[in-house]
């Protein structure tokens, strides 16, 4: 487990790194960010590697936005290869057609998570079909050519009265099973577990519907514990460093990579007092008492 204030640097098992807050959906679910638009240059994403590498072995190129839109994302992989970190990227998966098989070459992409419940979360002008038909050209790709893990995701279960969009869902496991060619019932599996494998290196996930923690809403908790800056930290596209990958406005504003860099940015008062609350299980930041994945993350 880290600590902020001990002498070595704490390792954190993922850095999430926004590389645009751009998207070409509108999710039904999804907060959409009142942050400048930006896409991050090739001299500022190498300067973020360089501050998060003592860090980590992992990256996530994801917070808001859609990371595939981003024309520079092949450099990216290739100079966090260098630093010998591993990349995990997490996509609506709209945009992964032919021209998107250079991911399939390269080893430092590790594995990408693909947001189905896009789908049904957007008015959209294709068919479910040919968006998961192109969806699982990819996937068989990855698997014939590549070590690539691909997570295919239904973030839109009920949960209490929280309600998703998922009217779509037998039909997505189904297509998915006519497209990669899947013997046995994954409707079954998943009737057990909410996550299975469904072959090799692929793997469908379910989860309740995805709600980002919002300051503007009541205060529900005090007492909690979260991994937010022990396990992870998140980087948004205009250098801000936040505690997980939940804050997408940047409330939790823990400073910024290109006016300080990160040893003291993470050792500042603020951060400090975050990582001592939950230490003794309090959510001291007002985002983080109206937070409902602090236990989960
Ligand atoms: S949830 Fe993700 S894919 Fe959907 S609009 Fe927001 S950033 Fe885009
Ligand atoms: S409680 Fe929520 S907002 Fe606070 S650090 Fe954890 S995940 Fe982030």
């Amino acid at each position: 487990m880290n600590n902020l204030q001990s002498s070595t640097k704490p390792r954190f098992k993922k850095i999430y790194i926004e590389i645009t807050n751009v998207c070409n959906l509108q999710c039904d679910f999804c907060p959409k960010t009142k942050r400048m638009p930006k896409f991050l240059s090739i001299q500022e994403f190498e300067h973020v590697i360089d501050q998060v590498a003592p860090y980590t072995n992992y990256i996530y190129l994801h917070i808001m936005g859609e990371p595939l839109l981003h024309e520079n994302l092949k450099e990216f992989i290739e100079i966090a290869a260098k630093k010998k970190i591993k990349v995990n990227l997490t996509t609506n998966g709209t945009l992964l057609n032919e021209e998107k098989d250079f991911l399939l070459e390269l080893s430092a992409l590790r594995q990408i998570n693909i947001s189905l419940h896009s789908f049904e979360a957007n008015d959209q002008n294709r068919t479910l079909h040919d968006y998961v038909k192109s969806v699982m050209n990819f996937v068989k790709k990855a698997t014939k050519h590549s070590e690539l893990l691909c997570s295919v995701r239904l973030w839109n279960m009920n949960f209490g009265d929280i309600k998703g969009a998922n009217s779509l869902n037998r039909e997505i496991v189904e297509l998915i099973e006519h497209e990669l060619e899947i013997k046995e019932s994954l409707e079954e599996k998943l009737c057990q577990d909410h996550s299975c494998k469904v072959s090799h290196n692929v793997y469908l996930n379910m989860a309740r519907k995805f709600e980002w923690p919002d300051i503007k809403k009541e205060k529900f908790q005090e007492e909690v514990f979260c991994y937010g800056l022990r396990d992870q930290i998140g980087i948004l596209v205009d250098g801000t460093v936040v505690p997980c990958c939940l804050d997408s406005e940047g409330t939790i504003n823990l400073g910024n990579l290109y006016e300080d860099n990160l040893d003291k940015i993470l050792s500042s008062e603020r951060a400090n007092n975050l990582y001592e609350g939950f230490s003794r299980r309090i959510a001291v930041e007002e985002l983080c008492q109206r937070c409902g994945y602090a236990t989960r993350f």
